[in-house]
This record gives structure tokens, C-alpha cells and sequence, in this order.
């Protein structure tokens, strides 16, 4: 970080931006005033980059991390969350017929009228925590029994 410069916009806006007095343009910190470093990679951004965690009448208060970083980990984390639902449906295997491959496994709601969301496609604005609520009350199922099984609930009038 050594070779690093500060410099406020307005003296930089008319140089070329390949590099500034041999410095190269990445390590050139543009508009400091309004700039942010983020906690996890370390580089600068303007203030816009980090997303807004909370507002107050007088204040906006910024996450720590800049968009970028955010979205990367969010990005784990959903990868992380697909991994865990594919290892649960594998222990689980199909309740009617025992298939354990999870491509073919889907989560039936036992009960239809305290079912809140679908996890198949499941939201990413949703928690952890609210997905793993929602398996609870689910049987997993492969997509054949699945069919049968809603095929006999139309049947018996349900
Ligand atoms: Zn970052
Ligand atoms: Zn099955």
C-alpha cells in the first residue's frame, strides 16, 4: 500500500487514466472525501459500493463490506445452503420408495395450510434458519411419488 495516492477528483479529472506520475490507476484512491475501504479486501470505494445496513433520521449507516465482497459471500453462502439441502434430502431418500439421488427429491408439505414458501426454488432474501423451519414440516419425496401422492389427494376430493 506503500505506493498508494490520495487525490480529491477535481485534481485528477482531466489526467489520462492509464497512470498518474508512474503510479498505476488502481492504486489511485479517487475523491477521498467520500471514499471507503472496505474490511475485507481492503480497497476503496465510494460510499455507494457499500450497501445501506440501517438509516436514522440523521445518519445512513453503511455495511463494512463493499458490495463486491457482499456479494461473494452471499454467493458461499447460498452454495452452502444447496449443498446442506442436497446432503439432507440424500440421508432422507424418498419416505415411499427409498430413490436418494436429490436431483429426483423434492420437500411435500405434510400439511398444505401452515406451508409459508416452497423450497425448491427458495428465496434468497430468505434466512437459513426460516428454510430450515419450513423442511421441518415437509416429507422429502421423489418426483414420481410426489405426483402419485397429490394425484390421490385430488382423488379423495382433498
Ligand atoms: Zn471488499
Ligand atoms: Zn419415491
Amino acid at each position: 500500500m506503500s505506493s498508494v495516492l490520495f487525490l480529491h477528483e477535481h485534481l485528477i479529472s482531466n489526467i489520462n487514466f492509464g497512470s498518474y506520475k508512474g503510479i498505476p490507476k488502481d492504486d489511485i484512491i479517487l475523491g477521498m472525501s467520500n471514499q471507503k475501504q472496505c474490511r475485507y479486501c481492503y480497497k476503496y470505494y465510494p460510499e455507494n459500493t457499500f450497501g445501506v445496513a440501517l438509516t436514522t433520521v440523521s445518519k445512513v449507516y453503511r455495511r463494512r463490506k463493499c458490495r463486491y465482497c457482499y456479494q461473494k459471500t452471499k454467493r458461499i453462502l447460498i452454495q452452502r445452503h444447496y449443498e446442506w439441502i442436497n446432503s439432507y434430502k440424500q440421508e432422507r431418500g424418498c419416505t415411499r420408495c427409498g430413490v436418494t439421488n436429490p436431483v429426483v427429491l423434492d420437500f411435500h408439505h405434510k400439511n398444505e395450510t401452515n406451508k409459508r414458501f416452497g423450497i425448491g426454488g427458495f428465496r434468497r432474501e430468505v434466512g437459513f434458519q426460516k428454510i430450515q423451519e419450513e423442511i421441518e414440516k415437509c416429507e422429502v419425496i421423489c418426483a414420481n411419488c410426489h405426483r402419485i401422492v397429490h394425484h390421490e389427494a385430488k382423488k379423495n376430493g382433498a
